[in-house]
């Protein structure tokens, strides 16, 4: 006999004859209320077993932790809170679970203590509704862009080049690192490594998207990324996973037009097909804000906030407003910035990010045409700038509590000029020809994005920390399983 999923258990219409349902045991109350979780929803299903003919010994073995498969009928609740419950006719412990070892006790336990049991944290609610949250989300990513004709590519994991132009890179080598060939200058011999050259894990997948966009016209890319940044925050990872559509054709505003309907799309298939999971994590972070000052609570619970964001177009804000707006806010007038804005020119920090997005608009907000000097070299310099204030065709979507969620731009697309910019920013032309080729043979606007996907898993789940939406995180000092 094949078992059902308690999922579909629970949303049986009928009562049913013989059932056999397989999980682990969340609960066993007062000997006979079991709390059986599959993982198939967020839901336990209630198992009631008959105590009087069930041997002491299996009794004692059904634990928090312990795996089991149940046979019974599928009959109406008598108690509250489930339609449907298992009356339980014969039970087999598959697999014991010490309740003296076993780490996820039936009982809160913090963020932090979960994270150095990330192998086990998934078989909590708060966990099992993240990874399905992040599952349904990929799936909702890929049917986007696959819906709109978009040619899914995947751009190579350890790249040749070493400057992508997105962050610190971790070398890629099997070189022995006891004993290092070195060439006659007495420099490494990466030509003795197993490319023939150095290489790198990628930071962005973006130049070799550019390529393809410019053959099939849109592409998306999803995969992992991973930079050697130091930066020990609540939103950095050192591997994650971006997604980068890049379009031919398109200009910066088609490019705001489609990363804006991208995220509500993928919002909206999340709230369409997660919703218990939602709620619960809804009410979670409820619980958690009990403990907080008024003023530290957020103001809308998790689902209003993510119907605001689907219902309220993104307010597209010019660097240059930014600025304004940012030299003029209290914050800078009283010195509570770290960094203060005194000159156009300014790189944003993310305390100016978050002072526009929750205090000054209120909403997801949309910086474009940025200073050139604060951005990468293949963005495309908009005509008529004024000498000295040089901007490029740049964007940046800030998200509450989130911070900067999507960066991306229109593309540098005529040969001299990005060849100019290279020169001037010594990032070495025979490298990256492959690159320039695209802007030599028929070169054409384009435009694209990087979406950070556990940023977004953050938003939609409310989480705070991004080491909690990713599976296992590796950050500076952590690559723990
Ligand atoms: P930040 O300023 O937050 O470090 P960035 O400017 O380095 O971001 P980009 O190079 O534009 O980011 O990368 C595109 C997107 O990838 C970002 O908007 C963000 O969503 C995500 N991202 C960047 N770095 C990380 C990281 N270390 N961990 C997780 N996501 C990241
Ligand atoms: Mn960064």
């Amino acid at each position: 006999m094949k078992h059902t999923k308690v999922k579909d258990l629970l949303n049986s219409t009928t009562t049913l004859q013989e059932v056999n349902a397989k999980g682990w045991v969340r609960t066993f109350r007062n000997n006979q209320f079991i709390a059986l979780n599959d993982g198939s929803t967020i839901n336990n299903i209630q198992c009631v077993v008959d105590f009087e003919n069930t041997p002491e010994e299996t009794l004692k073995r059904i634990t928090t932790g312990a795996a089991v498969s149940v046979f019974g009928t599928l009959v109406e609740s008598k108690g509250a809170g489930q339609k449907y419950e298992i009356q339980v006719t014969k039970l087999e412990i598959l697999g014991d679970s010490d309740p003296e070892k076993f780490p996820m006790q039936p009982k809160k336990h913090t963020l932090e203590f979960l994270r150095t049991n990330a192998h086990l944290r998934v078989r909590t609610n708060a966990f099992g509704a993240i990874m399905r949250v992040r599952s349904v989300l990929s799936y909702a990513v890929h049917k986007y862009f696959q819906d709109k004709g978009f040619v899914y590519v995947n751009t190579p994991i350890i790249t040749g080049a070493d400057a992508e132009g997105a962050g610190e890179m971790f070398q890629v080598t099997s070189l022995p690192l006891d004993n290092l060939p070195k060439n006659e200058e007495g420099n490494i011999d990466f030509k003795k490594d197993f490319f023939g050259k150095h290489t790198n894990l990628t930071v962005s997948g973006q130049l070799e998207g550019e390529t393809f966009a410019m053959a099939l016209g849109q592409i998306y890319t999803f995969g992992p990324t991973f930079r050697a940044e130091n930066s020990n925050t609540s939103r950095h990872l050192a591997e994650f996973w971006m997604i980068e559509p890049e379009v031919a054709f398109n200009d910066l505003d088609d490019n705001m037009d489609l990363a804006e309907d991208f995220i509500q799309y993928v919002i909206k298939y999340a709230l369409d097909n997660c919703k218990d999971d939602l709620k619960f994590l809804e009410g979670r972070l409820l619980e958690e804000e009990k403990s907080k000052p008024q003023a530290e609570r957020s103001e809308m619970a998790l689902l209003e906030k993510l119907n605001f964001v689907l219902e309220n177009n993104f307010k597209r804000v010019s660097y240059t407003e930014a600025i304004d707006i940012l030299r003029d806010s209290t914050p800078n007038k009283k010195k509570k910035f770290q960094y203060i804005i005194e000159e156009w020119g300014a790189d944003l920090q993310s305390e100016h990010e978050r002072y526009l997005v929750e205090k000054h608009f209120k909403c997801p907000v949309i910086l474009y045409d940025y200073p050139a000097n604060i951005k990468a070299f293949y963005m495309r310099l908009n005509d008529n700038t004024e000498a000295g204030r040089e901007t490029v065709r740049a964007m940046d979507i800030l998200f509450p509590g989130i911070g900067e969620i999507v960066g991306g731009s229109e593309r540098e697309e005529r040969y001299d000029v990005l060849v100019e910019k290279m020169k001037a920013l010594e990032i070495d032309e025979e490298e990256l020809y492959w690159y320039l080729d695209t802007r030599r043979f028929g070169s054409a606007t384009h435009a694209g994005f990087g979406l950070g996907f556990e940023r977004l898993v953050l938003f939609v789940t409310g989480m705070t920390n991004i080491r909690d939406v990713i599976p296992f995180p590796r950050t500076p000092g952590s690559a723990e399983f």
